[in-house]
């Protein structure tokens, strides 16, 4: 058992296939989900690596793995110093990952470990990108069926490079794709975004999501309305063109409504007595002031974080099992 400290440089096999999972305090998905997918991997015709990312977890899940790893070298773990978030979690896994075709799924068994020979099939027909769909939601809200459903649509019309609508992080990729997605650099890593911007030839392969098997979705609404935000800004400046259109219509609609009391006071000969309309052209035009600052303001806020130039994420460790002999070599 050696820790090693990461190394950009990691040989890569033709012949291998990477499974980059990210989790955060998986403690009970961890064992289930090792008994699903380790089975499904040992059946494949080609060599294979888990890469775990632990992602600050505090509830023994990097332990648990720890004592997996001591008897299964093919799997690794890189443990992030604190909870970076999954975005930041996955671009760990994917660039400690040596593989050919690199996989990602969730750890709560949400993304069913049984579909891996499929994805890999697919894979080896010759596409870079084998994107998974969900085709139902089954244990998840009207809510957040309904708002990821307007969410999609919203993002695609703002975006050039649309994203394809109920997919995730689960999907194959190639090495090409993975190092295309490596190249984009910056630090706000939304990574559904990153995916569909770098392109390449794609199959989308439908498939059931099944509900969690254990524990709680790390989302709650706040976060994913940030995560939402974040798309929209991370990927399209038509939010600041909405403003504008926004501010314009708004203006118009003002001269014309002034226009229309002068000639009623000097033609019709009515005198104007609109305190009430007053206050509520004012407040409505107030509130579109101030959406239109914090729309500039996001984008602001990005250029800030960005401009630091920090990194995505830092590693506490990576651990592997190096002690059996023909393991993995640096
Ligand atoms: N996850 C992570 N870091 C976080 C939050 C989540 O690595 O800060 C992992 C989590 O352990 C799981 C995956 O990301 O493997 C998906 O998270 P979750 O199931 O909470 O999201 P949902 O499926 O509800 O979108
Ligand atoms: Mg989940």
């Amino acid at each position: 058992m050696n820790k090693v400290h990461p190394h950009p440089h990691l040989a890569r096999s033709k012949s291998l296939l990477s499974i980059v999972i990210p989790f955060f305090n998986e403690r009970a998905m961890l064992p289930l989900l090792l008994e699903r997918l380790l089975p499904v991997v040992s059946n494949l015709e080609m060599s294979w690596e888990l890469v775990f990312v632990d992602d600050g977890s505090d509830d023994g899940s990097a332990e648990f793995l720890i004592d997996t790893i001591r008897r299964e070298k093919r799997i690794r773990l890189v443990r992030l110093s604190r909870n970076f978030g999954k975005e930041a979690a996955l671009t760990a896994g994917l660039e400690h990952a040596r593989g050919e075709g690199v996989l990602i799924m969730d750890a709560d068994l949400q993304d069913p470990p049984e579909l891996v020979p499929d994805m890999v099939a697919r894979w080896r027909e010759g596409v870079d990108v084998v994107l998974m769909q969900r085709r139902s939601r089954r244990g998840e809200g009207w809510f957040k069926r309904f708002s990821a459903y307007m969410f999609y649509r919203l993002l695609n019309r703002a975006c050039r490079s649309p994203i394809p609508v109920d997919t995730g992080d689960f999907r194959l990729m190639s090495r090409r794709a993975v190092n295309a997605l490596l190249s984009l650099n910056e630090r706000n890593r939304y990574m559904k975004g990153l995916f569909a911007w770098v392109g390449m030839p794609t199959v989308v392969v439908p498939y059931d999501r099944e509900p969690r098997a254990a524990g709680t979705t790390k989302w709650d609404f706040l976060g994913l309305l940030g995560l939402a935000l974040e798309g929209l800004t991370s990927f399209s400046a038509a939010p600041l063109r909405w403003a504008t259109a926004t501010g314009l219509i708004a203006a118009t609609l003002g001269a014309v409504f002034g226009l229309w009391i002068v000639v009623k006071a000097t033609i019709l000969g009515d005198i104007t007595s609109g305190y009430p309309s007053l206050v509520a052209i004012i407040t409505f035009l107030g509130g579109i002031q101030l959406l239109g600052i914090g729309i500039v303001g996001e984008y602001v806020g990005k250029t800030y974080v960005e401009s630091k130039q920090r990194p995505i994420y830092l590693t506490r460790d990576i651990i592997e099992n190096t002690a059996v002999a023909g393991s993995s070599q640096r």
